[in-house]
C-alpha cells in the first residue's frame, strides 16, 4: 500500500474524467485520473461518432486518444486502478483503491455506466459464446452470419447500423413498434437493407447448442404468439445501469443508483463532485460529458481556493 496525495483525484478517465482533469491541472492543480481499463471508457466501444462537434464523423478510439493526448499537457496523471470506496474526512478525502490509498482535496467521479443485462434464461451461459454487448469489439465474428439486436435505443440502432457493414442481415427485436433512437439514426436505420425490425417483442430465452448461440425464442407481445428467430449473434442493448458500487454508502445516489449533482456538479457533500454518464440526467452524450468534466473542473480550483 503506497500513499499519495493530489489536489484533485478523478474516477474513471472517459470523456468526462478526461475533460475534468484538463481543466483542473490547466488551473494548476495536481490531478490524478484513476481507471481500471484504458482510458476512454465507452469511446473505445463506439464505431463512428457523427454528432461531436469539430468532426464530420470520428472513429470512439481515435478520439479517445484525441482527448486524453490533451487531458495530460498540462501534467494530470492517468493512474491505473480499481477504486473500492470514498472515505470522506472532511477538508480531504481519500480514494480506497485496490492497490493504494490516495488522498485528495477533491475529488470527482466519473465512473460512468455499464450495459444492462436481458436478465433471460441463456444470456449469461452464452456470454462470449454469441451474445454480446459491444459490437465493435465481436462484431467481427459474425462476418456474413445473421445477428439480432435487442432494443430500440441510440446504442442499439446505432450498432445495429455498425454490425450491418459485417454480417449478413440484423434484425432488430424491439418491445415496441417506435424506436427511441435519434430520428436521424432511425432513417439509416430503416433505409439500410440489410437492417430488419421485428416489432412488439420480448426475446424470453437465449437458445444454443451448448457451445453457441443458435437463435432466440420470442414472444409477440400483442399476439402472444411464441417463436424462434435462428440467429449466431445477439447483440443487448437495452439500457444502462451506473457504476455506483463503490460510493452507494456516502447517500449521494437516487433510488437506481444514479448520482444526484447540482449544475455546478456538486454532489450532496461539499468537494465531491460527479461527471458524465453517471449523473442523474436526461441527455447522456460525449458533448454533455465533457461539459460536465469542464464545469467540476473548473469547480474543484475555486473550491480548493475557498478551504484555503
Ligand atoms: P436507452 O436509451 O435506455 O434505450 C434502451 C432500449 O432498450 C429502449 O428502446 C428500451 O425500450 C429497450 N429496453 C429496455 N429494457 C428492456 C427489456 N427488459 N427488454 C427489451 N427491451 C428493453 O439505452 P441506450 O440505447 O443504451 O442509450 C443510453 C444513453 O446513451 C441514452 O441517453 C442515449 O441517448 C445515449 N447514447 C447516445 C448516442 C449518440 O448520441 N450517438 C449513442 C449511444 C447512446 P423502450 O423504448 O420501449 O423503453
Amino acid at each position: 500500500m503506497t500513499e499519495k496525495s493530489y489536489d484533485v483525484v478523478i474516477i474513471g478517465a472517459g470523456p468526462s474524467g478526461m475533460t475534468a482533469a484538463l481543466y483542473a491541472s490547466r488551473a494548476n492543480l495536481s490531478v490524478a485520473m484513476i481507471d481500471r481499463g484504458i482510458y476512454g471508457g465507452q469511446l473505445n466501444n463506439t464505431a463512428e461518432i457523427e454528432n461531436y462537434p469539430g468532426y464530420k464523423s470520428i472513429k470512439g478510439p481515435d478520439l479517445a486518444q484525441n482527448i486524453y493526448d490533451g487531458s495530460v499537457n498540462f501534467g494530470a496523471e492517468y493512474v491505473y486502478g480499481s477504486v473500492e470506496a470514498i472515505k470522506d474526512n472532511g477538508a480531504t478525502k481519500t480514494v480506497i483503491t485496490d492497490s493504494d490509498e490516495i488522498e485528495a482535496k477533491v475529488v470527482i467521479i466519473g465512473s460512468g455506466s455499464d450495459y444492462k443485462k436481458l436478465g433471460v434464461p441463456g444470456e449469461e451461459e452464452y456470454g462470449g459464446r454469441g451474445v454480446s454487448y459491444c459490437a465493435v469489439c465481436d462484431g467481427a465474428f459474425f462476418k456474413n452470419r445473421d445477428v439480432v439486436v435487442i432494443g430500440g435505443g441510440d446504442s442499439a440502432i446505432e450498432e445495429g447500423i455498425y454490425l450491418s457493414k459485417i454480417a449478413n442481415n440484423v434484425n432488430v427485436i424491439h418491445r415496441r413498434d417506435q424506436l427511441r433512437a435519434q430520428k436521424v439514426s432511425q432513417d439509416q436505420a430503416f433505409a439500410n437493407d440489410k437492417m430488419h425490425f421485428t416489432w412488439d417483442t420480448n426475446v424470453v430465452e437465449v437458445l444454443g447448442d451448448e457451445n453457441k448461440v443458435t437463435g432466440v425464442r420470442v414472444v409477440n407481445n400483442k399476439t402472444n404468439e411464441e417463436s424462434i428467430i435462428e440467429t449466431s449473434g445477439v447483440f443487448i442493448y437495452v439500457g444502462l445501469l451506473p457504476m455506483t458500487k463503490p460510493f452507494l454508502d456516502l447517500g449521494i445516489t437516487d433510488q437506481d443508483g444514479w448520482i444526484v449533482t447540482n449544475d455546478k456538479m456538486e454532489t450532496k457533500i461539499p468537494g465531491i463532485y460527479a461527471i458524465g454518464d453517471v449523473r442523474k440526467k436526461d441527455l447522456r452524450q460525449i458533448t454533455t460529458a465533457v461539459g460536465e468534466g469542464g464545469v467540476a473542473g473548473q469547480q474543484a480550483f475555486k473550491y480548493i481556493e475557498s478551504i484555503k
